[in-house]
This record gives C-alpha cells, sequence and structure tokens, in this order.
C-alpha cells in the first residue's frame, strides 16, 4: 500500500505559492514518488521481483528506485552512466546510498549507455540479470505520468500558472493531463534540448502549456555561482530549500520572470517542488572541489 501524503501549498509573496511536493516521502522524494508509484503496482501485478533502470552519477532517480526498491520489496538494478565510477561508489553520495539500500550496480561506458532503449542491449541485461521489470531513464513513461496527474488537486484549479523543473518531460505532462484548461502550464528545462517538446507532446493531451528555456544554467552539471546565491537567499528568507539541479532553475526562473512583468498583474502562480535536495551534498563535494560557495545545508 503506497501512502501519498499532500502538502497544503505555502504562502510566500502576493503572487506565488509553492507545493511541497517533496515532503510526500523521506527518501522516495517528490516527483520521483510519483513516477514510480503505478510502476510498482504494475511491476508488483506482474508478479516481478527486479526492476532495473539507468541513470546518472548523482540521479535523483537512481536514488529513488533504489530506496523504492528496499521499502517495497524489490531487487533493484541501477545501469550506470560512467565506468570509472565503479570505484567511486563510496565517495559519492547518491550511489553510496543507493548502494545502502540495495541497488546492484552495473557500469557501463557513456557510449554503451546511449543503445539504453536499443532491444539489442536490453536483451543482453536480460541474459545478465534474468527477467526484470524495466523503468527507462529518469522513469518516464505513461505510468509515470498517471502518478503525476496526482500532484494537482481540485483546489489548484484557481491558479492561473503552474510552474515546474522539466528533465525528460513526464512531470509536467502530467500536470498537463490534469490541469484545467484556463490554466497555463509553465516548464523551466534544466538542460539545454529541443527534444523536450516533442517529448512532452507524445504524453500530454492539452496544448495549454510552453517551455521556458532560458535559465538551463548550461545543462546538468554546470553549477553556476549566482544560482548557488539566489538558492541560499531563498532558504534564508522562506526556510525552503531548493536543489541546484532542477527547483533552483524553476524558482530562478520564476522570480526572474515576476521582475520582468511577465505575470499580469493579479495572476496566481503555483510552484512544484518537486524535490531532488538528495543531490545537493554531490554539488556541494564539487563546489568545494572548486573553492566556490556552498549551498547552505
Ligand atoms: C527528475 C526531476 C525533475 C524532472 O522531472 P521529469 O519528469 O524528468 O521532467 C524535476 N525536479 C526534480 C527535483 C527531479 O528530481
Amino acid at each position: 500500500m503506497i501512502v501519498i501524503k499532500d502538502q497544503d501549498p505555502i504562502y510566500l509573496e502576493h503572487q506565488i505559492d509553492i507545493k511541497l511536493d517533496y515532503l510526500n516521502h523521506k527518501y522516495i522524494s517528490g516527483n520521483k514518488y510519483r513516477k514510480l508509484k503505478y510502476n510498482l503496482l504494475e511491476a508488483k501485478g506482474l508478479g516481478f521481483t527486479k526492476i532495473l533502470t539507468f541513470g546518472g552519477a548523482y540521479s535523483n532517480h537512481i536514488a529513488a528506485v533504489a530506496a523504492a526498491g528496499k521499502e517495497f520489496g524489490f531487487d533493484t538494478i541501477g545501469i550506470i552512466r560512467g565506468e570509472e565510477l565503479v570505484d567511486k561508489i563510496e565517495s559519492n553520495s547518491t550511489l553510496s546510498f543507493a548502494k545502502d539500500q540495495g541497488m546492484l550496480f552495473h557500469f557501463i561506458s557513456r557510449n554503451v549507455y546511449r543503445e539504453k532503449t536499443s532491444a539489442t542491449f536490453l536483451n543482453d541485461l536480460k541474459s545478465r540479470f534474468g527477467s526484470f521489470y524495466l523503468i527507462p531513464e529518469g522513469g518516464t513513461n505513461s505510468l509515470a505520468i498517471k502518478g503525476c496527474e496526482e500532484i494537482l488537486r481540485l483546489e489548484d484549479s484557481k491558479y492561473d500558472y503552474i510552474c515546474c523543473a522539466v528533465g525528460t518531460g513526464g512531470t509536467i505532462s502530467g500536470l498537463i493531463n490534469s490541469s484545467q484548461s484556463h490554466q497555463h502550464i509553465l516548464g523551466f528545462p534544466a538542460l539545454k534540448g529541443d527534444f523536450l517538446r516533442e517529448d512532452i507532446r507524445k504524453f500530454a493531451h492539452q496544448e495549454n502549456w510552453s517551455l521556458i528555456t532560458d535559465y538551463h544554467f548550461g545543462g546538468y552539471g554546470k553549477i553556476k555561482p549566482e544560482l548557488i546565491a539566489f538558492i541560499n537567499q531563498f532558504k534564508n528568507r522562506y526556510h525552503i530549500p531548493l536543489d541546484p539541479i532542477y527547483t533552483g532553475k524553476m524558482m530562478y526562473g520564476i522570480f526572474d520572470l515576476m521582475d520582468k512583468g511577465f505575470f499580469a498583474e493579479g495572476s496566481q502562480i503555483l510552484a512544484i517542488h518537486t524535490g531532488g535536495l538528495q543531490g545537493i551534498s554531490g554539488v556541494n563535494k564539487l563546489l568545494k572541489r572548486k573553492n566556490q560557495p556552498l549551498i547552505d545545508i
């Protein structure tokens, strides 16, 4: 039985509320919980005992799948991008967390990783690991979208804008599908990439959305000091932690757009806090090595 605890939105400024969707679970946080929910039920229903998925060294999805496997009784296998990580598990907080949760790793080169959706490669994995329930990189499939459709509730229909961070586009697709047609969904991609619009169109059933592509800060791994400063100021002022890969960029973007008068006077904005806080310690390690200011924790 999976229980989803919902949070009431928190009042921030006259124009914006934030839904703390990451408080739904201690380890399987935020949108990753939403995306896994129906996949886990499906895997159980089909009698699978093993879940296999893909991710990078700091992946929130890898951490979430590992924790979900432990909690709901699945063996988990993580196919990790980057062979060099094989002897860096202990120094990587995401991987060491996932390992503690019982995840078995298989490290592959970036070249091989590109094959992750090919039938041949998946068959190789089957002969190596036996039968498994496959969850794609980032966890996005139609059951994940179904879970993300549960983020918005009836009382959220008063908002004119609903904002979220975008990685693979699964979360925003769920928000779009469960939104009212008078609402507009704004996605803030955490990476560069024009493929996202196409990917979202595959799952989203309405046209009331757009992507704001000016706030990716160079992509997943590029951490800019101005973003870190914003995250620290935000936490200091509102006591809400943001992560540097997704929610920090989204919130920076929303505040910048508010400054620039993007939102009409009186319009109501809801930002979805999708979690991702497990990634902070990994990023802080990188920042420390570069002698740059850290994220306050
Ligand atoms: C994975 C993730 C996202 C991106 O979700 P998609 O469904 O892949 O677009 C956004 N925010 C956080 C915190 C995440 O961990």
